[in-house]
């Protein structure tokens, strides 16, 4: 019995996604020339599986403070803050989220996964209580492993399932926190906010939100669905990652109470990683100060949000959310036409992303298409003649 048995039925499923032509999961990408183009397979394409979605990535000044900084500070910290200190890029960074926020505390963590990792896991610990939606990500779920606090599921976008599992605590819901995201990026749908602070207010319990996908989306000043729904003042956390609007790597967590400082003193994915490269904290300083005044940035994007979702939606196809976003999925019948349907597009020169289950929820099958600022009108409109011809190409019924 080999210690790698246990993947051959992983490998199945990648083996029966076809040999011809580039991979659909982990795709080679040759290289990237801009914030909306490509080179996979040997030809040009539009990238709309990036999650860019200010289009950042290729800012001449987010670019110029990445190599100011690698030049005048390296290309590493070679070690964790706690253990080996903390650049003025760090504490920089954290004062600008924090007060982006009009907050007292802001803690940047060395990815978004770290964010919630370190955040969950320091905050909720043995005797409390992680209510967690059911569509969390993966790194939700992680931070609650690591946690020794009881973990709680609750049922999708449900403030009626979190308001009787929270009744079920009774006075213990003041040691519950709950967690859920400003926008789910699988399907792209977004929470009954307000229903859920009106429920964990009533409880008593805490409200972490995880703005991952809204961050820079939405929101006058982009700081995400939270600052969208008026509710600021309603929530404990939110976490972000540097990883999509703010175009490089990283994470946050930022709080109206002061003491998520004490944070730093008790969480392991905090204190037991290397702190990020002072390029990548140059570069997202920028990025932010883009991100916050970044009103046109957002006008562009849904723009092509809502150009995309009308075309779309006219040709039929069944959507994951009916609240269009940066991610739009179109939910196909069977894996074999999801799969048509990505390579039809990369054919036709768009790069989208084949998602299938286990990561997909209720074990969909879908074709998800991210936007960015940066697309242009032509740009979406080669995504919808692409669409279009295989609406009239790949039969839509179900395959088994
Ligand atoms: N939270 C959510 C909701 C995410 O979708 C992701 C990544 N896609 C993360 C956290 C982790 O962020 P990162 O990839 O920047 O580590």
């Amino acid at each position: 019995m080999s210690l790698f048995e246990k993947f051959q039925a992983l490998a199945a499923t990648r083996a029966g996604l076809g040999s011809d032509g580039p991979a659909p999961i982990a795709t080679p990408i040759d290289s990237v020339r801009s914030a909306t183009r490509g080179m996979i397979g040997g030809r040009e394409v539009i990238l709309a599986g990036t999650n860019n979605y200010l289009g950042l990535t290729f800012e001449a000044s987010v670019i110029e403070a990445a190599q100011q900084a690698l030049s005048e500070l390296g290309t590493g910290t070679t070690g964790s803050r706690m253990a080996n200190g903390s650049y003025v890029d760090h504490r920089a960074l954290e004062t600008e989220l924090a007060a982006a926020f009009g907050w007292p505390a802001g803690i940047v963590f060395s990815t978004g996964y770290q964010a919630n990792l370190g955040a969950l896991s320091g905050l909720v610990g043995d005797g409390e209580y992680l209510l967690v939606d059911s569509d969390s990500h993966a790194s939700i779920y992680d931070g609650c492993r690591l946690s020794q606090a009881q973990t709680i599921r609750f049922r999708h976008n449900d403030p009626d399932n979190l308001d009787r599992r929270l009744a079920r605590l009774g006075e213990e819901a003041s040691k519950a926190l709950v967690v859920v995201e400003g926008l789910y990026s699988m399907l792209g749908d977004q929470p009954p906010l307000a229903e859920f602070v009106e429920v964990k207010n009533r409880h008593g319990a805490w409200l972490l939100v995880d703005e991952a996908h809204s961050f820079g989306v939405f929101g006058e000043r982009g700081l995400g669905l939270t600052e969208q729904m008026g509710l600021l003042d309603e929530v404990d956390f939110i976490v972000g990652t540097f990883s999509k609007s703010l175009a490089g790597i990283g994470g946050f967590c930022v709080s109206p109470h002061a003491e998520l400082e004490l944070l730093r003193l008790a969480s392991r994915p905090y204190i037991f990683t290397a702190s990020p490269s002072p390029a990548v904290m140059a570069a997202t300083r920028r990025a932010l100060a883009l991100l916050l005044e970044g009103q046109d940035l957002r006008k562009r994007l849904h723009r092509n949000i809502n150009h995309l979702y009308e075309a779309v939606k006219a040709m039929g196809h069944e959507l994951g959310s009916d609240q269009p976003g940066p991610v739009m999925a179109i939910i196909l019948p069977d894996r074999a036409t999801a799969l048509a349907h990505w390579r039809g597009l990369l054919d036709r020169g768009v790069y989208a992303n084949l998602m299938i289950p286990p990561a997909t929820p209720a074990g969909l099958n879908l074709l998800r298409i991210s936007l960015s600022a940066a697309h242009s009108e032509d740009d979406i409109n080669q995504i919808v003649a692409a669409l279009q011809d295989l609406r009239e190409t790949v039969s839509l019924t179900a395959t088994g």
